[in-house]
């Protein structure tokens, strides 16, 4: 594979990036993750506009303009031949010596990327459906931010694949936040869909964004508001959202089938609706 470091592109076993990267020791980095389809950039515009939010409440600078990093997002999909995948972009604060402090302004942050292809319209998961645990929300208070420091998440999503499930949906004081990678959905059981309204709680999904806009013209009603699992059990469908799950139902929550414990038909027609609108949208 051809990867991006800091201005260069080369083989992947050749990259490197200093010991001293802040990524790397603090965490303190952010990141993007942007859909490909047939060789097209999925909301790009949206994971950039969300990747300078993120930057600035980190107090972070942009390496470069969003043309250039348009630019080497389509030189490394090239490069790699990807047709279904992924794109991960990183940017750190930089290289500095270990110190709790920020490094002086003007030093150069660090930007990182690389492809992986994958099935994703077809993915195998999106085709079975999801068994989800629930497990508390332990991690910081700026869920907003996209950063790297994903160590809970991981440990969840591991503790899920441990318990025989795919993933974990987290709860705090008594409410779903999300999934461990994902926003989460029900559909109750007079239809409407109901997913955690925007704020430090959450991330704010790019799909999560396109998904509510669809939904709502086609015509479906939405609350935006917390809903618990008990809620969630009782729910007529359950669906997470995310840049490379789309739409993906879940069938079971906490090994209790959500309805029929099927997917259902508004998890089905949502991903179908999206898919048709990221297809075309691309670039
Ligand atoms: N929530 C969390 C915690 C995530 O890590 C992600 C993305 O991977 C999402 C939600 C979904 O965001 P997006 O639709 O922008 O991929």
């Amino acid at each position: 594979r051809t990867v991006y470091v800091n201005g260069q592109y080369c083989p992947e076993t050749e990259a490197k990036v200093s010991i001293f990267d802040r990524g790397y020791l603090f965490a303190d980095a952010i990141y993007e993750v942007t859909c490909v389809l047939g060789g097209k950039l999925v909301d790009f515009d949206g994971h950039m506009a969300r990747l300078q939010r993120s930057l600035q409440e980190l107090d972070m600078t942009m390496p470069m303009s969003i043309d250039e990093l348009l630019a080497i997002h389509r030189k490394l999909v090239a490069a790699n031949n990807v047709d279904e995948g992924l794109i991960y972009m990183q940017i750190s604060r930089g290289s500095a010596d270990r110190d709790f402090n920020f490094p002086p302004k003007g030093t150069p942050p660090v930007a990182v990327m690389f492809t992986q292809s994958r099935p994703v319209i077809e993915s195998p998961l999106a085709k079975r459906g999801l068994k989800i645990i629930s497990l508390p929300d332990i991690r910081w208070g700026r869920r907003d931010i996209k950063t790297v420091q994903l160590l809970y998440p991981s440990m969840a999503k591991n503790a899920a694949y441990q318990a025989g499930a795919d993933d974990a949906w987290l709860v705090q004081d008594g409410y779903v936040t999300e999934a461990s990678s994902a926003n989460a959905y029900i559909v109750t059981t007079d239809g409407k869909i109901v997913t955690r309204k925007l704020s430090f709680d959450i991330l704010h999904g790019i799909t999560r964004a396109a998904v509510l806009r669809l939904a709502a013209e086609s015509g479906y009603t939405l609350e935006e508001r917390s809903f618990t699992i008990e809620e969630a059990l009782a729910a007529k469908e359950a669906f997470i959202t995310s840049a490379t799950s789309f739409v993906t139902a879940v069938l079971e929550i906490d090994g209790t089938a959500i309805g029929e414990g099927v997917i259902g038909p508004v998890s089905k027609r949502l991903r179908e609706i999206y898919i048709e609108q990221a297809v075309a949208a691309a670039k």
